[in-house]
């Protein structure tokens, strides 16, 4: 097992501009370099915030505002013990209960199927034990010290109430499933993570309301929660505009790479010229990745939120039903149910049955709740087959950074991904190592 480094900072340049491919340019200082940004969710705004910090000219790129993407929907959870993929032999052995159930945590969209039985296929293929514990020793790196960094982060940008460091908690109605997670926590804690086992009179005094079949639980501590992913993501962009970053609204449908080792970037009111691109475009970033000739298997898993217009009944805590895979997230806007996974790719109209299925299954958790639902949300998670981002310098093009793919942990794994990049840029080489998440892994 590797040594924790919750931080992922980069070492000192060492001369050697590790960041690049041996046809890269040296980097120039960073006041000199241009960096375009492309993506404003919750990955390339962290990028962008750290890059302006570090000195770099930055514009972001994205064709909404920022934190209308995926990170606007999603859970709000700062996991910083989601470091090993889901998708492993306990998931593939349920798959076809889940399947069958409709209120299941994971369906498929079945006329969709031939466009994403090949990313299926590589999936099926990673979902062993020997590959979680794998991508476990990567990526404990990019998710430890989340909420700590979240909370210097939004105090920075002066809304520090965005985030909270209270436990979040997991709740389970059979005793096999505590006792799985008991197993797998105990694994984690050997990375650095803490966590508490809880019976039914610790999970009444921390969550008054849960219902009387969550017998077993754990309170996940030090990692933490925002209030409001979305709104999160808007700050952090203005704080990165604040510093002298720039944000610019519109669709990149082109990418091209000179000879020098300038790139265009071109969007439907102008083009860029910039000296590097960051690519966190989140589940779109294959096809933004595939204009400059490098092809990379990413798909998606959709995610759904419901959020309740008076639940009429206080949720302390961020509170998980681990074997129904949604969280309930008590957030600024009202209490948020948030999860599921339905493959169906980019293309289909969502479903917003998902979001319903959440909250019919919510009394059990917390009996009594009223399910009336003020709005619902539909996200693409960005995934590839390993549950491990890209991220790095790009296999075929110098200069191009490549920062997307983190599936169910993006927000979580913003920070340290900004730290990582903010460093291949200046030409340091990161001190955890990131060979894992190379694009040319598959
Ligand atoms: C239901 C649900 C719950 C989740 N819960 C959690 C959680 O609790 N904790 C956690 O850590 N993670 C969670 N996640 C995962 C997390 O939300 C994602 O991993 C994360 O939001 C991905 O961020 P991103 O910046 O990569 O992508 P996005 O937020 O999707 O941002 C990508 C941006 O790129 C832009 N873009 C794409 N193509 C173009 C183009 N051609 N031109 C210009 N702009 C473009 C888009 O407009 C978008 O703004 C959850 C996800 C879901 C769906």
């Amino acid at each position: 097992m590797s040594a924790n480094n919750s931080q992922a900072q980069p070492k000192e340049n060492q001369g050697v501009p590790q960041g690049e491919t041996p046809q890269a340019p040296m980097p120039k200082a960073p006041g000199e370099t241009e960096v375009c940004v492309i993506g404003a969710g919750i990955v390339g705004v962290n990028c962008a915030l750290e890059l302006v910090k570090q000195g770099f000219k930055v514009t972001v790129v994205d064709r909404a505002e920022p934190g209308e993407g995926c990170s606007f929907g999603n859970a709000g959870i700062l996991a910083d013990w989601s470091f090993v993929p889901a998708f492993g032999p306990e998931v593939l052995k349920n798959v076809p209960k889940y399947l069958i159930d409709p209120k299941g945590p994971l369906t498929i969209r079945w006329t969709r199927l031939p466009h994403i039985l090949p990313w299926l296929f590589r999936m099926l293929g990673h979902a062993s034990t020997a590959h979680q514990r794998r991508a476990a020793e990567a990526m404990n790196h990019l998710t430890i010290g989340a909420g700590g960094s979240y909370a210097k982060l939004a105090a920075e940008a002066g809304a520090p109430e965005l985030v909270r460091q209270d436990p979040v908690l997991q709740v389970y109605d059979k005793e096999s499933d505590f006792a799985k997670s008991e197993a797998d926590l105990a694994y984690r804690a050997g990375f650095g993570i803490s966590y508490e086992a809880l019976d039914r009179k610790a999970l009444s005094d921390l969550e008054p309301a849960l219902g009387p079949d969550f017998k077993w639980g754990h309170a996940l501590i030090g990692g933490g929660t925002t209030v409001n992913p979305g709104r999160l993501t808007k700050v952090l962009a203005e704080e990165m505009q604040r510093r002298g970053g720039k944000l610019l609204q519109a669709e990149v449908r082109g990418l091209a790479r000179d000879d020098g080792g300038r790139f265009s970037v071109t969007t439907e009111t102008g083009v860029i010229a910039c000296d590097r691109i960051v690519l966190a475009a989140g589940a779109f970033s294959h096809k933004l990745s595939a204009m400059l000739g490098e092809h990379v298997p990413q798909g998606t898993e959709r995610g759904y939120h419901a959020i309740l217009a008076d639940p009429g009944v206080e949720v302390r805590h961020a509170v998980g039903w681990k074997s129904r895979a949604f969280y309930a997230s008590p957030m600024e806007m009202g209490l948020r149910l948030a999860g599921t996974v339905e493959l169906a790719g980019l293309e289909a109209a969502p479903d917003y049955a998902r979001a319903k299925i959440m909250a019919g299954l919510v009394p059990t958790m917390f009996p009594g709740i009223n399910t009336a639902i003020k709005s619902e949300w539909m996200g693409f998670r960005p995934t590839l087959p390993d549950s491990m981002p890209v991220l790095g310098p790009s296999a075929k093009v110098p200069g191009l950074i490549h920062a997307f793919g983190h599936q169910h942990v993006g927000l979580t794994c913003g920070p340290a991904t900004a730290r990582i990049v903010a460093g291949l840029l200046k030409g340091e080489t990161p001190n955890t190592d990131i060979s894992a998440f190379r694009p040319d892994r598959f």
